[in-house]
């Protein structure tokens, strides 16, 4: 396989700031550990719009498409909050999803022990917790047709409509089972059969797949009220969890504050395979811009290094190097570093954005 080639859309508000920090791993993968990645920035959101009238330029799409991989920051703010409906920073963030057909959105909610504190959970509950939702996210209710809101008699009715095809449901199954294989073998899914018949054909789906091509895999199924309350009893019973838009964008927001900070979750959405076989991929930090904090170097740049770490384990085949960089990132936690989201505690000088990203590739040198 030839060079890999990851296109960086740095964004917004703090997203450039955390941007930067991701910069110095990547270097220092390059230099110490042979990824040579094939690197390209560009510009999205508000920052495409001040430049080209667009949130996304059509040029930008195009290099999207034609990487190995798009690691995004953050889009937004204040000063866009005016403009028309499709010029706002977030239309060039759901057009790269859109056009990439990312159908497969992965939200790891993973406990550092060192931050075990920062849940609302016991320690014990989320101490080593290490989960993976795989929310379906080009279907279902956000986009079933048909849609709106009718006059009937003298009131008003809201209409959405819940609708998947088999092959929408196996895609994503397929991404679930996958990722089950590189981590704990075993896949929940969840949905609501004994009401709907979306959920009928979801089960039945999701179990097909399973028998023809994934049998080694342990296959759960959980109604989905009951998977949330299983997620906040006792999270460590799951390992990767497969479910639609609606549940899963419910499901991942639970799981993912299991663990602490926005500042600390990654995300992927991943689509169908490529020809190199990889996925089309877009990894970013589940937090916005944070316009309130932007340019006072006191952003957590965690969420993003995390995101590229997710790259190299689901995009790069370098589930060993993804390992040590999330490794090294507990080494840091551990040894009290702190940036302004995660202070709990009196006394902690937090790290600047930057220190906090120098106290990681510190970590990373000691690594080898
Ligand atoms: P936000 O995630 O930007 O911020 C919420 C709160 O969390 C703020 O107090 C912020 O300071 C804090 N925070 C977020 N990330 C942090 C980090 N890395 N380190 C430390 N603190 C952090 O959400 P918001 O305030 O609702 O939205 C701000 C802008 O971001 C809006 O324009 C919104 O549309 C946009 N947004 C973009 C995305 C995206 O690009 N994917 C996601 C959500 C919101």
């Amino acid at each position: 396989m030839g060079k890999s080639s990851l296109l960086i859309l740095p964004g917004d508000g703090i997203g450039p700031e955390v941007m930067v920090e991701v910069r110095k791993i990547i270097d220092w993968f390059g230099s110490n550990r042979g990824l040579d990645f094939d690197v390209t920035e560009d510009l999205v959101g508000g920052a495409a719009y001040d430049a080209h009238g667009t949130p996304l330029h059509d040029e930008t799409m195009a290099k999207a498409l034609n990487v190995d991989a798009v690691l995004l920051g953050a889009v937004g703010g204040p000063k866009y909050d005016n403009l028309d409906f499709s010029l706002k920073p977030e239309r060039g963030l759901l057009r790269l999803r859109k056009e990439m057909d990312l159908y497969s959105n992965l939200r790891p909610a993973q406990c550092f022990d060192a931050l075990a504190d920062f849940s609302s959970l016991k320690t014990e509950v989320v101490s080593g917790l290490d989960i993976m939702i795989v929310r379906e996210l080009t279907s279902g209710i956000y986009f079933g047709e048909p849609r709106g809101i009718i006059t009937e008699g003298n009131e008003r009715v809201g209409i959405n409509t819940q609708r998947y095809t088999e092959s929408e449901i196996e895609r994503v199954a397929r991404s679930a089972f996958e990722l089950a294989k590189r981590r704990g073998n075993k896949v929940c899914s969840m949905e609501k059969a004994n009401v709907m018949e979306s959920g009928v054909l979801w089960r039945e789906t999701v179990d097909k797949v399973h028998q023809a091509e994934y049998s080694e895999v342990e296959l759960s199924h959980m109604y989905a009220d009951a998977g949330a309350m299983q997620l906040c009893r006792w999270p460590k019973q799951f390992d990767v969890i497969v479910t639609d838009n609606l549940f899963g964008d419910i499901l991942s927001d639970t799981a993912a504050m299991l663990t602490g900070s926005l500042g600390m979750l990654p995300s992927a959405s991943l689509g169908a395979p490529m020809e190199n076989g990889r996925p089309k991929a877009l990894y970013e930090p589940v937090h916005g811009s944070a316009p309130d904090i932007a340019g006072q170097g006191k952003a957590n740049p965690i969420a993003c290094i995390l995101s590229f770490a997710m790259a190299l384990r689901y995009s790069f085949d370098e589930g060993v190097e993804a390992d040590r960089l999330e490794q090294s990132i507990e080494n840091v936690l551990s040894k009290g570093a702190r940036t302004h989201d995660l202070l709990g505690e009196e006394g902690i000088t937090p790290l600047s954005t930057s220190g906090m990203g120098d106290a990681i590739v510190e970590a990373l040198a000691v690594s080898i």
